[in-house]
């Protein structure tokens, strides 16, 4: 099995990160590699974090210590697929500003990289009349979050781009899509691994030790 251990000068050196990340000391013999930073984890957040940095600071020798044999094992390769466009957050809210920029970023990504994509479009349905005034607040969020092609559709208009669904008032949200989250994820280790950095499986991190002087709580008004 590899060694890695992390030299703590991460915080000096990664000012934009700061409150992203968290140092580790995580080694499993005193030989072997030794790394500015690992991350642990070879999820889509552990890689996409790994790929950015090493993109930012070309010059740090990183490495992703991922338990499995292989990336995307976990939730990354095993959920909806989904690709968000960011109506339900909270307005003003750094999820919904990430998503709504994140959703661009994604379909270029994958145009990039030919990874296969649907934009094949959502609709939310109030089938009930109660339902409507909460699927109005949903539409305004969505609208004051930026996702500019959302449309109020009444029934007809909802029959006619999906004829087999019934209900009073729908929203079409046409720009979300659906991908394999696994494939992009494995496709941000390439690039990581492109820029000179290590993917370690089979590499369980045995325990990590959080240094209290290096946790901050990330600010809203951070700007990413
Ligand atoms: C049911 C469901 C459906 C979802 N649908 C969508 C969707 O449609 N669209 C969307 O955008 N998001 C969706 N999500 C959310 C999305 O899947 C997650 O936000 C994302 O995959 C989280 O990525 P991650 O890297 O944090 O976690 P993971 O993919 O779980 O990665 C964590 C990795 O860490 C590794 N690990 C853990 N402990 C150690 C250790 N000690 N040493 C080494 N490695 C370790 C694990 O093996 C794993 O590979 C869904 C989530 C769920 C649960």
């Amino acid at each position: 099995m590899a060694s890695v251990s992390v030299w703590t000068r991460l915080k000096p050196a990664l000012p934009p990160l700061q409150g992203l990340l968290r140092t580790y000391s995580v080694s499993s013999s005193n030989e072997g590699n030794h790394y500015d930073l690992v991350v642990v984890g070879g999820g889509i957040v552990g890689l996409a974090t790994a790929r950015e940095v090493a993109t930012r600071y070309p010059n740090m020798k990183i490495a992703v210590a991922e338990k499995e044999n292989d990336v995307a094992l976990h939730q990354s390769g095993h959920n909806s697929g989904v690709l968000h466009t960011g109506i339900y957050y909270t307005s003003g809210s750094l999820k919904a500003r990430l998503c709504v920029r994140g959703i661009k970023m994604a379909y270029e990504y994958c145009d990039k990289k030919r990874i296969p994509y649907r934009k094949c479009g959502k609709l939310i349905v109030a089938v009930e009349n109660e339902e409507v005034p909460r699927l109005q607040s949903l539409y305004d969020r969505g609208r004051e979050n930026g996702v500019a092609d959302l449309r109020l559709l009444d029934s007809t208009q909802l029959r006619d781009i999906e004829p087999h669904c019934r209900g009073k008032v729908a929203i079409h949200s046409p720009s979300t899509g659906i991908v394999d989250w696994g494939r992009v994820t494995r496709a941000y280790g390439e690039d990581f691994k492109e820029m000179g950095g290590h993917v370690y499986t089979n590499f369980k991190c045995p325990y990590h030790q959080k240094l209290p002087q290096t946790t901050h709580k990330l600010k809203e008004s951070q700007n990413f």
